[in-house]
């Protein structure tokens, strides 16, 4: 028997999509993920660099609109293709006007695309650049609790501005690690997965003040649309699964994770 997929709800209170990859959709053209993500009264979206080949991408989107917004910085997999020009560009680029942040950085246990020894000095040499240009950082880090712990740990006092720990999906120890610095958490579709309470425990544990909402588009599409590609519109679902892990209401959610992105990547307003 087949359900019919709800419709995306449209709340009336703005969102802001935090994380994505608008580079990577294929699905539909974008000025139509576009248009359909303004739709849902989405106000802003960051969309994500992650490789020496899309840095430039990445900013030439965020000028295409007043609300679109990017990232400078690359991602563990791609951490053997760091270089000193790919650095300078960061570098150079980072304090842009349309970029809000450096990433995505850090360490991937998981996949281990990378040598972890040199995941680990590319983490560190862009976390000092985030330090550098005062910016903050949108952490990627799977199934690598400790050592991401360990190197924060020796950005405590450089790094103001700290950021997010995107697609969370460590362990408790890091979750505290990360809230107890003033660090986000940021959380997508994978809240809406069946086999996903390790993930709903740590949505349970973070005050409502540190969460940020993502898609992390074209990956992890939320239930009810599982098996199509992932878009920044389907951001409303993310929302209405913290309000209900969290026995929050919806209203709260979406006005305190607005709060937390404006203060985490915008704080001028
Ligand atoms: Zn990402």
């Amino acid at each position: 028997m087949s359900r019919k997929k709800r419709d995306i709800p449209v709340f009336d209170q703005p969102l802001i999509e935090t994380h994505c990859h608008l580079d990577y959709l294929k699905e539909r053209p974008l000025e139509e993920t576009l248009a359909a993500t303004r739709g849902v009264n989405i106000e802003r979206v960051i969309t994500i660099a992650v490789s020496p080949a899309n840095l430039a991408t990445v900013r030439e989107l965020s000028q295409q609109k007043p609300w679109l917004y990017g990232t400078q910085g690359i991602h563990p997999h791609d951490a053997e293709s760091y270089t000193d020009p790919c650095e300078d560009e960061i570098r150079s680029h980072g304090g842009d006007d349309k970029i809000v942040a450096i990433g995505e950085i850090g360490l991937d246990y998981f996949y281990d695309n990378a040598d972890r020894t040199v995941q680990r000095e590319v983490f560190r040499r862009q976390l000092q650049v985030a330090a550098d240009l005062d910016r903050p950082v949108v952490i990627h880090s799977r199934e690598a609790d400790e050592d991401t712990i360990e190197i924060l740990s020796e950005f405590e006092g450089s790094l103001k501005r700290r950021g997010v720990i995107h697609s969370f999906t460590s362990g408790p120890g890091l979750a505290r690690y990360a809230l107890d610095q003033g660090w986000c958490l940021g959380f997508n579709g994978i809240t809406t997965f069946n086999k996903a309470e390790n993930v709903r425990d740590i949505v349970r544990m973070a005050p409502i003040g540190q969460i940020l909402l993502e898609t992390d588009s074209p990956f992890l599409t939320p239930v009810p649309y599982r098996g199509r590609e992932n878009a920044p519109f389907y951001l409303p679902f993310v929302a209405e699964k913290i309000a209900e892990v969290k026995a929050l209401p919806l209203e709260s959610v979406l006005s305190h994770t607005y709060r937390n992105s404006l203060r985490t990547f915008f704080p001028a307003g």
